[in-house]
């Protein structure tokens, strides 16, 4: 069996990690901060200083990090992976980056004879306990089928796109889509409200029909219940929406309800809730109501 190391231990990659412990993986980690890592260690996992220390001692590298200059970093950088990475070992970045940034860190380990793959993830916390998430990647298919195993490890609907790139391009398709039902969530549930509706059986009526969805059900119930904790927090949606309306420019499609819907969320970064979970859209609806 190969040997996996997994870089970024947060809200997603830690539950995706003791899914690969539990499908039997040989596991080396490396968090930038250390008390997820000590929580790995107690799973059976092996620790690691660096990027490059885990790729000394591993066949295949995942990353989850945050954002695209995370990637790079841990990827390119200064003791990142392709310092301590050996010709034929493959890396796999997990997290939600730009294309162009995914096309880049492809490019340059490439050169020194490492395999990529940009294989971002939906499904949230839930799927990442549950080993249940989407997967959609990109890169080549041969350096695909290899590593289906480990996605299978952790994702139940595992789809090649096409050459590297094409994996992200698909996660910020996947991320206009959930940004804007959040926002139809948000707006249907306040409009129940200020109507003195019962919001409850509101969102009981809407699940059986035409308007369910997966954000009606976990984010309609978080509006209800008033859990913002994350989740999915605000401003890893908001650098989600940064990508797709970078990626609009560069190829001339407008995109007027992701534009609109990013500056909602601009709105409530404004106010210091870029720590609360994506659902805390409704509170802004909220407050503009008059509702709170
Ligand atoms: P998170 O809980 O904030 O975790 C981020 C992780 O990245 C932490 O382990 C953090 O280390 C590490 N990190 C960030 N910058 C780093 C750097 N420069 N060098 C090394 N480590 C770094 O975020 P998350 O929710 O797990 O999200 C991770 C990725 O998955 C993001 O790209 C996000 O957009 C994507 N995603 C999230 C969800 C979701 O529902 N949460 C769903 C799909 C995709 P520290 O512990 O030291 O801060």
């Amino acid at each position: 069996m190969q040997r996996i190391g997994f870089i970024g231990l947060g809200i997603m990659g830690k539950p995706m990690a003791r899914n690969l412990l539990k499908a039997g993986y040989a596991l080396v980690v490396y968090n930038r901060s250390r008390p997820a890592m000590e929580e790995l260690l107690a799973d059976g996992a092996t620790l690691a200083d660096s990027p490059k220390a885990v790729a000394e001692q591993v066949d295949v590298v995942i990353s989850c990090v945050s954002d695209s200059p995370d990637v790079e970093a841990v990827a390119l950088g200064n003791d990142g992976v392709i310092e301590g990475a050996k010709s034929g070992l493959t890396f796999i970045d997990m997290s939600t980056i730009a294309p162009a940034t995914a096309r880049k860190v492809y490019t340059a380990l490439k050169e020194k004879g490492i395999d990529a793959l940009d294989a971002p993830v939906s499904g949230g916390d839930i799927g990442a306990q549950q080993g249940t998430l989407s997967i959609m990647v990109g890169g080549e298919e041969a350096v695909f089928e290899r590593s289906r195993p480990i996605f299978e490890a952790m994702g139940k609907n595992i789809v090649y796109i096409g050459e590297a790139g094409a994996g992200q391009v698909t996660k910020a398709c996947n991320q206009i889509v959930v940004a804007m039902t959040v926002q139809a969530v948000a707006e249907a549930l306040t409009l129940a409200k200020k109507s003195g509706v019962d919001v409850a059986k509101v969102r009981e009526a809407l699940m059986g029909g035409f308007a369910q969805s997966r954000v009606l059900d976990v984010h309609g119930k978080r509006i209800l219940e008033r859990n913002f904790q994350p989740g999915f927090k605000l401003n890893l949606h908001r650098k989600d929406m940064n990508i797709v309306l970078q990626t609009g420019r560069e190829t001339s499609v407008p995109l007027f309800g992701s534009a609109q819907v990013t500056s909602m969320m601009d709105a409530l970064l404004a106010q210091d809730q870029g720590e609360l979970d994506n659902s805390a859209l409704a509170t802004l609806y909220e407050l503009l109501s008059g509702l709170s």
